[in-house]
Order: C-alpha cells, then structure tokens, then sequence
C-alpha cells in the first residue's frame, strides 16, 4: 500500500507579536498532533511555514511602537520559533522570506499579470489627508459591513468576510483616529474572481474535506458575485512589484501567502504525486485560503497545490473575552510554559479545544481540569501500579490477550480523532481520560493483574503521545524499553515504577494547594 505523504502547513504567523495561548492551542497543536500522529503511522510528514513579515499589521505595530519595522519582524519571528520550539512543536521548516522567495512571489504574479489572468485595473483605496499618503490595510480600522464587529479594511476577523474600502463601515486612520480619509480611484493589478466561479465550484464539489463552518462560508460566498481582489496595493511595507506601469506599489500580503507557502511546498523535496496539502489556520483566514488561494491556484495551473483538506479551529477568547494584545489581554503561551508542563498545557488545550465552536481559556480553569481529570488519576495509578509491583520489578511480561484487545481498541479509537475525517482535538483528550480511568478503577478494585495494568499504560503512552508527547514519549521508554517510534500492540511490557509527577511543575501544585 503506497504511503500517505501530507505536507502540513502552519499559518504563517503575523510577525508583530508572539505566540499566546489561543494561537498556540489552535492551528499550532492541531498540526502537530496531526504530523506526531501520522509520523507514528508511518506516513512521511512535512511541516511548513514562513514567517509573515510583509502583513501591514506589522508596519502598523511598529508605527505604534516607534520601531523598525524590520527590527520588530526579526524580533517576534525568533521569539515565535523559541516559543515553538518551547512546546516540541516540530517543525521542518519555517522559512524567513529573503529576496530569492520574494523574487518567485513576485514572479508568480507578473506572469499572472503577463498571461492576462490577472489585469490592471482600478480599485477604490484610502488615502489620509492628514498623513497625505495612501493607508494600507491594517492601517484602516473600521467596522464590518456584513456582521459590524470592529475590523480593519480587507478582512473581518468575526466573520472572516472581506471588505473593500467602499464596504468598510466608519473608516478611519486605525493609528490616529482620524477619518480626514478620501476614497480615490487608481489602478492595480486585479484578481477577477468571479471568472473562477465554474473552477471554484468543481473544486468544492470533489473536495469535500473541510469543516462545516467553512464549507458554509465558501457556499456563502458562492451564493453571490465574486469580488474583485487587489494583488497589489500603494504602499511600502510588503513585496515591491517592480512594474513600471504601477510605481509604488506591493504585492497584498494576503496573496502573497499563496504564492510563498508554494515557494516553501518547493522546499519540502516531496516530488510524489501522492503528497497532500493539509492547512492548518484560524477560522479569521478561511476566505483567503478557500475563495482567493483556490482560485489564484487553479488560474496559475498549480493545481498540484491546492489543498487536499483544511483543519481550522475557532476562537480561543480569554476569560471570555478576544485575546488582545493591544489591550493587554492575553496570556502569553511562553510565559504559561514557566508555570505549567507544556504538555500540560496541550493537553488542556485539545480537553478544552475550539474546534468547532468558540472555547474559553481561563488559567483557574486548567488547573482544575488538569487536577481533577488528569494528575490526581495518574497519582493514583501509579500508587497503585508501584504498591503491586513486589518481585515482578523490571520483568519482561506478556499482557493477556483480552487487555489487549481493549488497549488496542482504545488505541484506534482515540487515534481515529488525529485523522482526517474525523479530527477533533476534544473526542481525542476525552477518551484518552476513559482510558486512564478505566486503568484506575480496575486497579483500584483490585481486578486487574500488573502486567495488563502496564500494558495500558503502554497504550494510554502511545495514544496520548500527539498531545503531551514529553510524558508520552518517557512513559512508553519506560513501560516498552524502546524509543516511541511506530506505533506498537505487542503484548510485552517491561514491568516498573513509573514517575509520579510527570504533569506537573512546582507552580501547578502551589496553585493547586492554595
Ligand atoms: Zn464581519
């Protein structure tokens, strides 16, 4: 049977800030839960991104902030990958954009413009009359016509609809406040999306592996005409499209994604046909990924590209609130890294994940449900495990045949939960919890022998591995005498005393007496 290959994107994260929780416990740990899990299968795994430096978020923030732009990208692109890193996300590249990418970008788009697909044509844009230059996207803040949640100009984070400057409600400088705005007309190179409606349809109608949520908003946006779409935009933070006819002007950076995550699909050395995109982003970028990257795909004939399925999750809110870092709310996923395991932390994440519906992060919260569901029931396993283990410490034995069969079923069960069709964070960390419960009350009353009890440590290692894979990873070296490496049924474990506080750092106990 030939080998699934999946190339796995990450977003490519605005480079104007790090990592807070509710980034990381989305597209973050679903791509690697994804890429540990079909690793342990045996298929070949390729995780990708770039950092998104060219975002005009990025010039905004660093107007905000009197800083170089350039300076803070670099900056918030190291902390980004540190903070990666941090949580044993793996990750085979993450490509910082230099003039080689952004050549291929920029190429990708005046061939475009060269072939006719994409034209010169103009297009309303903001111009600041106190300011007496043109304002790019982040720099327009305003409110969205279609759902009015405060957003800036191009795209509604709500919502995840776009917006034009004749949409966009109450307009005004985001920096300043001001709305001494002008709507002027000039000419930019222009995606007509409308002329893909027929390839956009076929597409959607033999591909169906997305989530409900944005399945409906691509039916949606079917449902009416097509906009057209800016590829390039007056401006001087992004790609410079070096056209003569278009002085000044850069690449969106919303199509740019497109064109650089091809440049990193390059970089993989995955030439097989058998190789399958699966992106990974927040719910926010589902019309960019689903209506604009499918469409520029398909009209540059680089339909090899185009994305076998999308996982994307929700909103994580803090305290129920929009994480916001202008606002200070927020909390940092490497600061929670000081005070937590980060497997402790993941696991919370996929317990309490918005996969599907907007969930709420509150640190009270985790600690609860890590004591209560996760650390208590594991104290008590291996109290019992050690209390049992008498002469049989370090013995190589044999689980019997019917423990077997129900860690094996467990252990297909819950992995079913990290694959396509059925990918869901929370089922995953729910019967991983069934399984260590049902290891806990038969041991409790005393109806299970020690070698099937380690067996089902052997399985809750391996099953729980893609979430909290530094526990996972040590348990089942432990239980196995092997390094975790292709997922194993075999009915041998190696019996012996297991880590108590494998969950847990000083801080999660503090927190959990007071
Ligand atoms: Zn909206």
């Amino acid at each position: 049977m030939p080998q699934d290959e999946y190339i796995i994107t990450l977003p490519p994260p605005t480079a104007n800030g790090g990592l807070h929780v509710g980034h990381m416990s989305g597209p973050f740990l679903a791509a690697d839960v994804f890429y540990k899990y079909h690793r342990l299968a045996g298929h070949r795994c390729v995780v990708t991104s770039y950092s998104d430096v060219n975002q005009s978020y990025v010039r905004v923030t660093a107007e905000r902030q009197k800083r170089d732009p350039r300076e803070l990208a670099r900056h918030w692109t190291q902390d980004i990958r540190e903070t990666l890193e941090i949580y044993g996300s793996d990750v085979d590249e993450f490509y910082y954009p230099d003039e080689t990418s952004e050549a291929f970008v920029r190429e990708t788009f005046l061939k475009l413009f060269r072939d006719r697909i994409i034209r010169k044509k103009e297009m309303p844009v903001f111009y600041s009359l106190e300011r007496d230059e043109y304002l790019d996207e982040a720099g327009v803040a305003g409110y969205c016509p279609r759902c009015l949640a405060g957003c800036k100009w191009g795209i509604c984070e709500a919502c995840a609809y776009i917006n034009d400057a004749t949409t966009l409600v109450s307009p005004r400088d985001t920096i300043t406040g001001s709305d001494a705005l002008e709507l002027r007309n000039i000419e930019v190179l222009v995606f007509e999306m409308e002329l893909f409606r027929p390839a956009l349809i076929n597409f959607y109608e033999t591909h169906r592996s997305f989530r409900p949520r944005y399945l409906e908003l691509i039916t949606m946006a079917l449902a009416q005409p097509l906009p057209d779409f800016p590829i390039s935009v007056p401006g001087e933070w992004g790609i410079p499209l070096n056209h003569a006819e278009l002085p000044g002007q850069v690449i969106n950076a919303w199509a740019e994604v497109m064109a650089h995550l091809v440049w990193c699909y390059g970089r993989t050395g995955t030439s097989s046909a058998h190789s399958r995109i699966v992106n990974f982003f927040g719910f926010d970028n589902s019309y960019f990924y689903g209506i604009v990257h499918v469409a520029l795909l398909i009209a540059s004939g680089q339909q090899r590209w185009l994305p076998h399925a999308t996982i994307n999750n929700e909103f994580y809110n803090l305290e129920h609130k929009k994480f916001s870092t202008s606002n200070n709310h927020v909390v940092w996923a490497r600061d929670l890294a000081l005070r937590y395991t980060t497997d402790a932390i993941r696991f919370y994440a996929a317990f309490n994940n918005p996969g599907f519906e907007k969930a709420n992060f509150s640190e009270a919260g985790m600690v609860s449900v890590l004591r209560t569901e996760l650390i208590e029931p594991w104290h008590a396993i291996v109290d019992e495990v050690f209390s049992q283990i008498g002469a049989n410490e370090g013995a190589v034995a044999l689980a019997t045949p019917e423990i077997v069969a129900l860690g094996s079923a467990a252990l297909s069960r819950i992995g079913m939960s990290y694959t396509l069709g059925h990918f869901h964070l929370r089922q995953a960390a729910e019967d991983i919890l069934h399984l260590l419960s049902f290891l806990r009350e038969r041991l409790a009353h005393q109806r299970l022998p020690i070698t099937d009890a380690v067996y089902l440590i052997k399985c809750f290692a391996q099953a729980a591995y893609p979430i909290i894979p530094i526990a996972g990873g040590e348990l089942y070296r432990l239980v196995s005498g092997r390094q975790l490496d292709v997922f194993d049924l075999s009915p041998a474990v190696i019996v012996k005393p297991l880590p108590r506080s494998i969950f847990e750092r000083e801080s999660l106990i503090a927190a959990d007496a007071a």
